[in-house]
């Protein structure tokens, strides 16, 4: 059994900067302040990190109860507002999903770091959530490389399966820190060019497979339970 644990965003969809807009207008209205995050890259990074950097960067309180009263704030802003229309599906996305899922040797899971419910909310939009039984989140742990021992054991206790990150997890993303987080857990990874990094810069990272975009599902299983 093949754990395949996929990042979200720039993986699977591409939110058209509805989730950064709405990070600073929920900040800049919790705050009472205009906020900024001019230079802030959010690719690959949990949105607790995000939000610590955003306060830092506006000279704000960062202690873990000013990064979770943020995060409480953009959650509220977020639920129910993306529309189908801000949330782009990426090319070959749902055929490998609704391959993948019916396949007897793979389980899909979340490493993402979108807290919980914008995971989902996300992934709803086009009704892809219900690929997903279980995953880790921003908001299980800010340091991303913890997640994918996270999404394992979750996992394991969801299908009684046992999973091993080292064995049989495979992380899929579009950024360096994807590929760190599987290597942090010792698992494979396969790099996509479908977020804001292309092949040059991906591949010094050193993924055990780097992909212009997701493969169709066949060749995708025939390399991945190789
Ligand atoms: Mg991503």
């Amino acid at each position: 059994m093949t754990l395949l644990l996929f990042d979200i965003d720039g993986t699977l969809v591409r939110v058209n900067g509805a989730g950064r807009e709405t990070i600073m207008k929920a900040l800049s209205s919790l705050l009472n302040h205009p906020v900024t995050a001019d230079g802030i890259s959010f690719s690959g990074r949990t949105d607790p990190d995000i939000l610590r950097s955003i306060l830092r960067h506006n000279d704000l309180p960062d202690r873990d109860a000013h990064v979770d009263a943020a995060l409480e704030a953009y959650v509220e802003a977020m639920t129910g507002v993306l529309t189908p229309e801000d949330v782009e599906v990426l090319p070959g996305v749902h055929s490998l999903l609704d391959h993948l899922a019916d396949h007897p040797d793979v389980h899909l899971g979340l490493v993402t770091g979108n807290v919980e419910p914008i995971a989902y909310e996300k992934l709803g939009a086009h009704g892809l959530d219900d690929y997903f039984p279980v995953g880790a989140f921003g908001s299980d742990h800010a340091d991303r490389n913890k997640l994918p021992h996270i999404a394992t054991r979750r996992a394991a206790s969801h299908t009684g399966h046992d999973f091993h990150p080292a064995e049989q997890a495979v992380v899929i993303g579009d950024t360096p820190h994807d590929i760190e987080c599987a290597r942090a857990a010792g698992a494979r990874v396969v790099g996509v060019c479908t977020g804001h990094y292309n092949h040059a810069e991906l591949s010094p990272h050193d993924p055990d497979w780097l992909l212009d975009t997701l493969p169709a599902p066949e060749s995708f299983l025939e390399r991945l339970l190789d």
